[in-house]
C-alpha cells in the first residue's frame, strides 16, 4: 500500500470511530509521526492531504525542516532536553510533551526572544511508569498552575502514551483517565488555560482514544509502515 493509501485507511477508520460515540470526526486531527521516515515520506503524505506531522527528535526535525518544501505544521511529540530547546524555537506549532517546569521555562525563555507565543500540552504519565516521561497525575494541575505564569507559553490541553499492550482495549482506562484529569484541571479556571486539546492514541489504539476524547492522535506506522 501507499502512504496516500494507509492515510485514506486511516481517515475512514477515524471517522467509523469518532461517528460509533457521535463526535463529530473533524474534531479529532490526525499528526503524522514521521520519526525515521525520510522527508520524501512527508512529502508524499503532504500531496495526500496530510499537513500535520509529529518529530521526536531535535536533530532529526531540523533536517526534515530544511528538507521539506512543502508549508506543513510540525509538532514536536518526544522527550525535550532544555538545553535543545533553543534549535527548534518557532519552528514548531505545538509541543506535546512538557513534562517538568524547567523545560517550560526554557520554551518561554525561548520563544519570548522571538516575541511568539508557544503552545503545549502537558504530558502526563498516567501508569507512572518509570521508563516514561509525563507528570504525574497528582502533579499535572501543580505543572500547569505554574507554566501559566509564563507569558510565552499556552497550555491547550494534556498528553499521554499508555503503557504498551497488544489489546488496544487495555490502553484506554489510561485514555480515560487522561480525560477525567482534562475535566478536573478545567474546572479549576486556570488563567489562560485550555483543555481543549487531548494528544492520546497511536496507530495499536486510536480508536480507543477516540473513544474516549482524543483531539490529536499520534500516528506513525500505520501511515509509513514500521520504522527502519
Ligand atoms: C513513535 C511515537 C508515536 C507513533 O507510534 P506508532 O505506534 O508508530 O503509531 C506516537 N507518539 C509518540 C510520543 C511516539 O514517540
Amino acid at each position: 500500500m501507499t502512504i496516500a493509501e494507509r492515510l485514506q485507511e486511516i481517515h475512514t477508520r477515524i471517522n467509523a470511530a469518532a461517528d460509533r460515540v457521535g463526535r463529530n470526526p473533524a474534531d479529532v486531527r490526525l499528526v503524522a509521526v514521521s520519526k525515521t521516515r525520510p522527508a520524501t515520506d512527508v512529502s508524499a503524505a503532504f500531496r495526500a492531504g496530510q499537513r500535520i506531522f509529529g518529530e521526536n527528535y531535535v536533530q532529526e526535525l531540523n533536517e526534515k525542516v530544511v528538507r521539506v518544501a512543502e508549508p506543513v505544521e510540525w509538532h514536536f511529540i518526544g522527550h525535550l532536553q532544555s538545553n535543545k530547546v533553543r534549535q527548534i524555537a518557532g519552528k514548531v506549532a505545538l509541543i506535546h510533551s512538557v513534562d517538568r517546569l524547567s523545560l517550560a521555562g526554557e520554551i518561554d525563555r525561548q520563544w519570548g526572544k522571538l516575541e511568539k507565543v508557544c503552545d503545549v500540552l502537558v504530558q502526563v504519565n498516567i501508569a507512572g511508569e518509570a521508563t516514561k516521561s509525563g507528570t504525574t497525575g497528582e502533579g499535572a494541575l501543580r505543572l500547569v498552575r505554574d507554566i501559566a505564569r509564563l507569558p510565552n507559553l499556552r497550555v491547550r490541553g494534556l498528553m499521554t502514551m499508555p503503557p504498551f499492550f497488544d489489546d488496544p482495549e487495555a490502553a484506554r482506562p489510561y485514555f480515560r483517565e487522561l480525560k477525567r484529569l482534562a475535566g478536573l484541571i478545567a474546572g479549576e479556571d486556570v488563567p489562560g488555560v485550555e483543555m481543549k486539546e487531548l494528544s492520546m492514541g497511536m496507530s495499536g489504539d486510536f480508536e480507543a482514544a477516540i473513544q474516549e476524547g482524543a483531539t490529536l492522535v499520534r500516528v506513525g506506522t500505520a501511515i509509513f509502515g514500521e520504522r527502519m
